[in-house]
Parts: structure tokens; sequence; C-alpha cells
């Protein structure tokens, strides 16, 4: 570690982001019970563990008769229906040799039967019998009970994200409630003179306010909720305000800008006066010149200016520490190899992330082609994107059709694996 005449902390991705994460699982948020249709997207908090197999009771699965397999092993046979047994009602009788019961699909199957023939393979004339058509093996058409999952199986593990088939399973399991986390809130302090907002006219030298959207959408794209919003110029004192006024209304506060080597950088000039927060040059690109650490307790994230730094090291930073503070099991996008067509060169003991598109296919092999010009400010490279490569700090130079990582950022753009 060194540190230069800015008072900055050269530090590599790796020690940042373990120093991030040890802040970030020491302030896991506190649950709270959700209505089960109001849980997707959240934390859960909870194992879910099965008190009952499932199917609860060995069940019909085809519209049919129920029937003894010794009595259909030379077809066709007539057979006596006794009743007729929809789903959600219980068989009155057992099934005896030369005898049926029709069951929907669904109903328990009766005592004394061990194959359900389904109705297309029957043929019946009046309502008390039937004629089989073909031959079954036991069990076939039949659910056994517990052929899902068994008592006491442990089916969904606290921390993970609540998806679709994670509330099929609260609802199988009787929960009519969800326990997650509390949704950390996330401040977003923008700074910088030449800031405008959507929709407000732009003067010579002013630009459009994109970041504090993007982070805000990225924000709760990753399960949070966008806190206090603000907009300050380039004013240490400005920002210090800022960060006062929002401190006891979030749990975490990301600055954006003014944090570079420039004269005017307003949050490295406030940092003395915030709390316990360094300045670090953290060795990645983009989005090296950083500040990290709490303000009353509450996590602090100064992001670069550039919108693709600002939300690359959200994605690669903030975002992990996000997931962490919400105690998810799993803090990583999925990542897939693909070859990068292009030469690279890098400088060594820096972490690259190159904003790709796959292309291919599993059989014939992934591209990741470069969105474009990989400059910092380049938001048009950002959004063609599906993924980061990743060039390790080993790199200097590679060859075009080297194998790299990619971190898969954007699920809709993810090419089917065929597997
Ligand atoms: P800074 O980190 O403040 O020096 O800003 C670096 C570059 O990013 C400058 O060109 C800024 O104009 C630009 N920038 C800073 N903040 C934003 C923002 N909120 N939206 C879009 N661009 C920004
Ligand atoms: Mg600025």
């Amino acid at each position: 570690m060194s540190i230069g005449a800015e008072g900055r902390r050269a530090i590599s991705f790796d020690d940042a982001r373990a120093t991030i994460l040890a802040a970030a699982s020491s302030r896991v948020m506190p649950t709270e019970f959700v209505p089960l249709d109001d849980s997707l997207g959240r934390t859960l908090r909870e194992d879910l563990i099965a008190e009952e197999p499932n199917p609860r009771f060995a069940n019909s699965a085809m519209d049919g008769y129920a029937v003894r397999s010794a009595d259909i092993a030379s077809v066709p046979v007539s057979l006596r229906v006794l009743e007729v047994v929809p789903a959600g009602r219980v068989p009155s009788l057992a099934v005896g040799p030369g005898e049926a019961i029709k069951v929907m699909t669904g109903a328990p199957i009766p005592e004394g039967a061990d194959v359900v023939v389904p109705v297309e393979r029957t043929s019946s004339s009046s309502p008390d019998s039937v004629s089989v058509l073909v031959s079954l093996p036991i069990g076939e058409h039949v659910r056994p009970a517990g052929e899902d999952f068994g008592a006491g199986e442990k089916l969904v593990s606290s921390g993970r994200g609540i998806d679709p088939g994670v509330i099929a399973i609260l609802a199988a399991l009787g929960h009519p409630t969800a326990e997650v986390s509390l949704l950390p809130r996330v401040a977003v302090i923008s700074t910088g003179d030449e800031l405008v907002s959507p929709g407000e006219d732009v003067g010579p030298g002013q630009i459009r306010d994109s970041n504090s959207h993007t982070i805000r959408a990225m924000i709760r794209a990753a399960g949070c909720e966008p806190g206090p919003c603000w907009r300050v110029v380039d004013d240490a004192d400005a920002v210090a305000q800022a960060v006062r006024r929002v401190v006891d209304h979030c749990e975490v506060i990301i600055t954006l800008g003014g944090i570079s080597a420039g004269d005017f950088d307003p949050v490295k000039q406030a940092l003395t006066s915030m709390g316990e927060i360094e300045l670090w040059k953290v060795a990645m690109k983009p989005g090296s010149p950083q500040a990290f650490g709490t303000v009353e307790g509450k996590l602090f994230f100064g992001l670069p200016g550039n919108p693709v730094s600002s939300a690359v090291v959200f994605e690669m930073l903030v975002r992990p520490a996000l997931y962490a503070l919400l105690g998810r099991s799993n803090l990583d996008r999925p990542s897939i190899r693909a070859m990068l067509p292009v030469e690279i060169s890098s400088i060594k003991n820096r972490r690259d992330f190159l904003r790709v598109r796959l292309t291919g296919d599993m059989t014939n092999g992934l591209l990741a082609e470069l969105t474009g010009t990989q400059s910092s400010g380049a938001l048009s490279s950002l959004t063609k994107a599906s993924g980061l490569a990743v060039i390790a700090e080993s790199v200097e130079s590679q060859r075009a059709g080297t194998i790299v990582h990619v971190i898969l950022t954007d699920s809709e753009l993810r090419p089917t694996p065929r597997i």
C-alpha cells in the first residue's frame, strides 16, 4: 500500500473489494415480513424447510381409471367402475379385483389401486363399467407422495433473491408472507457546475446529468431503494452540507464526480469534514479515483464522474456491497468464457473491465466484441454491452483470439446456453 502526495491510497481491486465487503457484511439489514405477492426481487432471510412431503398424498397424473395392474395384464379387460373422484375429494372405497375408480388429475389414488389408465386408453359405454385397452406397469401415471420433496428437506436457503421459483415454494409450504431484508436506502449526490437535468435547457459548456439517473436505476436493479437525491455545485461546503442532510435518511451515500485531481473537485476537498473516509486510487480501469469509508456509521462511496467509470465501479464494487447489506449469499454475477477477437494492451497490476457484447453460441464458441470506444465517457458503449470482459492484473498485452472471462451484467442479452 502507498499513500501519494494527495493523500490517496493506492489499492488493488481485490483489496478494495475486501475492505468494502468487510464493512458492508457487518451492517446486514434487519428483516421484515411482506405478503407473498409483494416479495418478488426481495432477499429471503429464512430457510425454507418442508414440514410435509410434496405431493402430500399419492395422486393421479392423468384423468383416467385407478386400477390394479394385475387386472390389466391381459387386455382388453372389462372392469366395474365404483365411483368418480375429482381433484379435491377423497375416494370412499378401495379398488378390489376386477374393479376401477374413475379419477381426475390430482385426485388421491384409492387404496388397492397401483396404476392409472388414461381415459384415452379405455372405452366405456356406461358409467358403471370400463374396458381397459392397454397393459401398464405398476406406478404408471401415479405421482407418489414425496416425489417432489420430503418432509424436513431444506428447499431454499436464506440469502437467496426471491424469484418466481422461490415464490412457488413459499406458497406450496403454506407461507402467506416471506421474511425478507429491509431495503437499504441509497442516497445519491451528484456534483458538477456543468450539470443540468434532462428536460432543462443545456447552455454552452453544460451537460445533462445522466449519472444520477443511471446510478439510481442500478440501485433499484440491485434490489435496493433509491433514497434522497441531490445535485450540488462544485463546492466543498455544498457537498458536506448535502451529506449531512441525507445521512439520517439512508444506509448508503454515493457521491458522483468531484473525486479526481481537478482544481474544483469538491468531494475530495470535503472529505476532511465528512467522517472516516479515504481517498483511493484503485488499480482498475475504468474508475480508478474513488473514495470509501463511513459517515456516522453509514457506508460512503465516492464514485468518479465519468459515466462509464461510475457505472463500472457501481457494478463491480457498490452492487456487491449492497448485496452484502441485503444478506445475499451470492454477491457475484455469473460469468462466461468467450473469445476476445482484438488485441489488448493494458498495464501490469491493473484490472481492466471492457464493455463487450456477446455474439455466437455455445456450440461454435462465444465472441466478446467490444461495444465501441472504451473511453470512460462513452455512454453508448455501456448501453450496448451485455457484459464486462475482465483483463487480469498479470496482462500487459494480449493477442487477438484470447479467451477471457465475461461478467454477465445484462440477463436479457445473455445468450441461451445449449447444454
Ligand atoms: P469529474 O469526476 O467530476 O471530474 O467528472 C468527470 C467527467 O464526467 C466530466 O466530463 C463531467 O462533466 C462528467 N460528469 C460528471 N458528473 C456527471 C453526471 N452526473 N452525468 C454525466 N456526466 C458527468
Ligand atoms: Mg466534476
